[in-house]
């Protein structure tokens, strides 16, 4: 591989997450083709890093540039994703007693989701391999977002979307110039066809876990939330989870400062709270033990329709490691969330934002949050796309 100056990536291997297989991460990846298992990136921190570095950088997520993945700043495309606000939510906080409650707001990214930031990751990885058309299976948000990079990179772009997701996701993909796909089903049905049309070669299937990219983009997550907090993480972070992949981006985002020596090895890690959609629940379901199988229907939370998450045994070690726990939410107790905090605080919150302000109060009552933890929610979304669902 080429080594210029602007090649400042530390990336040092892919590994398989199940047996450690090495893949060689200067050519095109996909998943690890041993195990069947998503592919993990590592970095050679052995150079260091001070992180007084971040101070004279740009207020992206490119500000962590050594531990991404992209070697030649001139493949980075960039629409300004990244260091999204930490906003108090004081009023909801003093009404219910919580002393320390911040919601990072991903809805302030391009094209209003944290997807914005996998994606932009993603897309600037491919264009640097070669890649000149992606596809991609999504609940609303991903696809968006791929549309939207694969516009300004100059790729072609396919998207699978199920049918009866709001309006204004399909619309924007069709605005950034997507091929739009609809379908009867989950979003497993679309990434089934999208992986057949993959398998045919001209396309790139950027499948949740099915390239390490992605992961790498939504990682800056975590690195955002030590930055913001000031190297003293949160207690608690609750976060919506589909794919799984921004709870395993965070966790990474963790270790990978840990030994960077951000954080100080005996930092305390925040308990990962996983909720999910009553109506599809796999991740609690498989962390609980519990095999009554409720099937499996659309929630108002599309980002939360998610049947099969292929990270499944990543996203249960990391709710272990973190002595986490998982949390149902109904969509009834949804829209409940989204008008309170409207009326509240002043923000058009997406569903899956509400459902993490209801695991909240959920968790109050079982006792397993105090009034003085500091408490992080995480709003994935803009609720503005829902808007006809509210
Ligand atoms: C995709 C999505 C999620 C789920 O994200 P994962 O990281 O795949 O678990 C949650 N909220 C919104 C708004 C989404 O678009
Ligand atoms: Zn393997």
């Amino acid at each position: 591989m080429k080594t210029t100056i602007k090649n400042i990536s530390y990336l040092k291997s892919l590994e398989c997450t199940a047996c450690g297989k090495y893949f060689d991460p200067f050519s095109i990846q996909t998943f690890s083709t041993c195990c069947n298992k998503p592919l993990n990136a590592t970095y050679d921190v052995t150079d260091g890093l001070e992180k007084e570095v971040l101070l004279k950088r740009p207020s992206t997520l490119w500000r962590y540039r050594e531990m991404l993945p992209l070697l030649d700043t001139d493949n980075c495309v960039s629409l300004g994703e990244g260091m999204t606000p930490m906003v108090s939510l004081n009023n909801l906080g003093a009404q219910y007693g919580f002393e320390n409650l911040l919601m990072k707001d991903e809805s302030l990214n391009p094209t209003g989701s944290f997807k914005a930031r996998g994606l932009s990751m993603a897309v600037s990885k491919a264009k640097e391999l070669g890649i000149k058309s992606c596809i991609i299976p999504t609940a609303g948000n991903a696809g968006g977002a791929m549309s939207a990079y694969c516009a300004k990179a100059g790729m072609q772009a396919t998207v699978i979307m199920p049918k009866n997701t709001p309006k204004l996701f399909k619309e924007e993909c069709e605005l950034y110039g997507a091929n739009l796909i609809l379908l009867d089903g989950l979003i497993d049905e679309c990434g089934n066809l999208a992986s057949e049309l993959a398998a045919r070669g001209d396309l790139f299937n950027m499948a949740t876990l099915k390239e390490p990219y992605r992961l790498e983009g939504k990682k800056t997550m975590g690195y955002e939330i030590a930055e913001q907090y000031q190297w003293d993480l949160p207690d608690v972070i609750i976060y919506p989870t589909g794919g799984g992949t921004g709870l395993l981006g965070i966790w990474k985002a963790f270790l990978e400062m840990k030994s960077l020596k951000w954080l100080s090895n005996d930092s305390k890690l925040p308990k990962m709270i996983v909720v999910q959609s009553d109506l599809c629940s796999p991740v609690c379901d498989a962390f609980e033990n519990s095999n009554n199988h409720r099937g499996f229907k659309m929630s108002i939370a599309n980002g939360l329709s998610v049947p099969k998450a292929f990270g499944l045994d990543m996203i249960i070690q990391v709710l272990k490691s973190s002595q986490g726990r998982t949390i149902r939410i109904s969509d009834l107790e949804i829209l409940d969330g989204v008008r309170e905090i409207g009326k509240n605080e002043g923000i058009v919150i997406s569903p899956e934002g509400a459902a993490v302000w209801e695991a909240l109060k959920k968790l109050k009552k079982q006792k397993f949050i105090n009034p003085t933890d500091k408490i992080l929610l995480i709003n994935t979304g803009s609720g503005f796309k829902y808007m006809e669902n509210y």
